[in-house]
């Protein structure tokens, strides 16, 4: 078994920016569950499919594989063999991940190859329920949050700075929508496991944070 570390939290934490550097500091791998469930909204945009088809989706499942490489120290995700990470971020698919998660089929595909990065391997992985339901007997867990306006304001920063033209106020709006689902579904909801340790970097920098995770780490 490696040694396995848990970040959850909601949406704009600010969690894939804290594991990588975690990882790069302490020698792990760094997996983010998040781009495997945005890895299967683009196979099901990419055919056409609505979110609400649930049939079409369950059945999309046979002929989706994502895969996820390491080149260069940079994670690359693939789609039936085609390199999409390019693709990962955008809106419509954060979105259309956040809806098809919800689905047990979607969610038990990608299970088993989560549960098995981290067997073998010492690993940081972060999403929504890697405390709870992915690796429940990981060695440090972590909750890292931050108030609605500080996740809708880096999210703001981060698009601005690539030339996105975008609203303040609907991506709070968005953020909010995405949190109420995640943590209010059936399977698998977000919400902070009885053991980890939460972090709130609302008014902390980078830096402290992956300082205080680190500490934690062995
Ligand atoms: O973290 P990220 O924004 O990339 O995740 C996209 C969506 O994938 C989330 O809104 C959530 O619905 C889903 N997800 C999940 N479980 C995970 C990681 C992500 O349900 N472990």
């Amino acid at each position: 078994m490696g040694y396995n570390v848990a970040i959850d939290g909601p949406a704009g934490a600010g969690k894939s920016t804290i594991a990588k550097l975690v990882a790069k500091e302490k020698g792990y791998i760094y997996v983010d569950t998040g781009a495997m469930y945005r890895g299967m909204a683009i196979h099901f945009l990419d055919k056409g499919i609505r979110a609400k088809e649930t049939d079409k989706i369950i059945s999309a499942l046979k002929d989706a594989e994502v895969t996820i490489r390491y080149e260069e120290g940079l994670q690359q995700v693939y789609l039936n063999g085609r390199n999409i990470t390019d693709r990962l971020r955008e809106e419509e698919v954060g979105k259309m991940a956040s809806l098809t998660s919800a689905i047990p089929q979607v969610r038990q595909k990608l299970l088993e190859l989560q549960k098995g990065l981290a067997r073998t391997q010492d690993v940081i992985m972060d999403g929504r329920d890697i405390g709870t339901c992915v690796l429940p007997d990981a060695d440090v867990k972590i909750y890292l949050t931050a108030s609605v306006e500080t996740r809708a304001k880096r999210r703001y920063d981060e698009l601005t700075e690539k030339g996105i033209a975008c609203d303040l106020d609907e991506i709070e709006r968005d953020i909010k929508e995405r949190d109420e689902r995640d943590s209010t579904r059936e399977i698998a909801p977000l919400k902070q496991a009885e053991d980890a340790v939460l972090v709130d970097s609302s008014h902390m920098t980078i830096d402290e944070v992956v300082a205080a995770i680190v500490k934690l780490c062995r």
